[in-house]
């Protein structure tokens, strides 16, 4: 006797970033009618903005190691994982033409590095399975349990079998995850953390002198740490407001937080990794006290441009005169911080619909038929690939738990 065949649905996807995508691919190939509703005149801006700078797509490091990167919400994203892991994630590129290679950090990235080639293929293949992709189309509320969609023809109502929600986080707006639905579904009783910048930077109080000279300059090759926790290598680059890049964005979610608690966080560096405190004081100490501070540095400590200014922006002139003092400080400056920087310049936000609002199907319990996926949960994580991998995987699970409940 041969299976029913499985009856098919119709299925709007809200949001066309990576997340929708993922969704709509697992449904349309199981022969389910998909539409996709974006509200920009194209699909996944903020997708081809992370290609950029060079795509992360997703990391190599071991799976349990990988799957502990996503801080409180490891254990929930953990199922979603496992089923499109990081090896899934290179083979889906693979498919869709794009090799992919790991760089010395571990990091996996397409080897054209960019996103358009891979995303032009993907959504090739979406039209291919019958996904119909309505652009300029913009979810507006709800008009009684109805979705509302504001389009180029007028006001129109989502008439579906089950609906996803993928609307992305709310950092980078502009490229159209801004957020606005959070009060509507506020007003149904979803529970959302509030969003908070993640991956960002962090404003600090420069002088005028040194922000005109530095803002721009790299920092490389120190490590940092946030008290006394674990110390990573990297760099970072001082800006007009304060600093920003990789080893802050490592950083910032506990810097974050320690400002929202105490008001107050520091980043603490050490200048010269690869010299101990005392061969430096050592050192600094034979330098001619007639030479300039600068020229002791660079001779006694290997240290110049942006490094020594830094050290002088941020120590007493007492301090810089004495060669244990200096020594001391080189090792370990602290950096003290302000703020971090506005949401809409965060490569991702925290916060979004909390896990007690969604079922083990990504359905948001107050909502039957309402589903979710992306960086709208309430999910964080470092830059290396974690964000989209995680997208990719809960777009998956969130399709997968809706075919569960339309085959209820
Ligand atoms: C500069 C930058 C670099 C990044 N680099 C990387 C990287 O290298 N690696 C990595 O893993 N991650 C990176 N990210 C993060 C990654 O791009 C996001 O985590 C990911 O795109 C989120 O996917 P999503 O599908 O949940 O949401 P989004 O990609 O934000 O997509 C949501 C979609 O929903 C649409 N939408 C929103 N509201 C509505 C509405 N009311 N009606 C209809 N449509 C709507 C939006 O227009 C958007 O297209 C980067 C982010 C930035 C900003």
């Amino acid at each position: 006797m041969t299976a029913a065949p499985l009856k098919k649905h119709r299925i709007a996807i809200i949001g066309g970033g990576p997340a929708g995508l993922t969704a709509a691919e697992t449904l349309s190939r199981d022969g389910h009618a998909v539409t996709v509703y974006e509200a920009m005149p194209t699909v996944a801006r903020k997708f081809l903005l992370a290609g950029k700078s060079g795509l992360n797509i997703t990391h190599s490091e071991e799976f349990p190691r990988f799957a502990g990167r996503y801080g409180a919400a490891n254990d929930w994203l953990r199922t979603s994982l496992e089923a499109f892991t990081p090896d899934d994630v290179r083979k889906w590129a693979t498919g869709l033409g794009t090799e992919t290679f790991t760089g010395s950090s571990g990091r996996v990235f397409p080897t054209v590095m960019k996103a358009s080639p891979l995303l032009r293929a993907w959504v090739a293949r979406l039209r291919e399975h019958g996904v119909e992709i309505l652009t300029r189309h913009r979810w507006v509320g709800f008009d009684g349990n109805a979705l509302q969609v504001e389009t180029p023809d007028g006001m129109k109502v989502i008439e579906a079998d089950a609906v996803l929600l993928a609307l992305g986080g709310a950092s980078w707006p502009r490229l159209g995850s801004d957020a606005c639905w959070l009060p509507w579904l506020q007003e149904r009783g979803i529970a959302i953390a509030d969003f908070m910048p993640a991956n960002c930077g962090f404003d600090i109080d420069w002088s005028e002198h040194f922000r005109e000279r530095n803002a721009g300059a790299p920092i490389k090759s120190v490590t940092a740490s946030v008290n006394g926790g674990v110390s990573l290598p990297g760099e970072f680059v001082i800006s007009r407001h304060g600093i920003e890049g990789s080893l802050v964005y490592a950083h910032a979610a506990t810097l974050r937080d320690l400002l929202r608690a105490n008001g107050k966080a520091a980043l603490l560096l050490d200048l010269m990794p690869g010299r101990s405190q005392e061969r430096l004081a050592r050192d600094l100490s034979r330098q001619d006290r007639k030479a300039s501070f600068s020229n002791r540095l660079r001779k006694g400590a290997g240290l110049d441009g942006a490094k020594v200014a830094l050290l002088r922006e941020l120590t007493a002139p007492d301090v810089l005169s004495d060669a244990d003092e200096l020594a001391a400080r080189i090792k370990a400056l602290p950096i003290p911080l302000v703020a971090p920087r506005p949401i809409a310049e965060a490569i991702s936000s925290a916060g979004g619909i909390r896990q007690s609002a969604i079922d083990e199907n990504f359905m948001l319990r107050a909502l039957p038929g309402l589903f979710v996926a992306g960086e709208m949960l309430d999910w964080e994580a470092p830059t290396g690939g974690y964000l989209l991998t995680a997208c990719f995987a809960t777009g998956q699970a969130a399709a997968r738990g809706m075919q569960a409940w339309l085959a209820r």
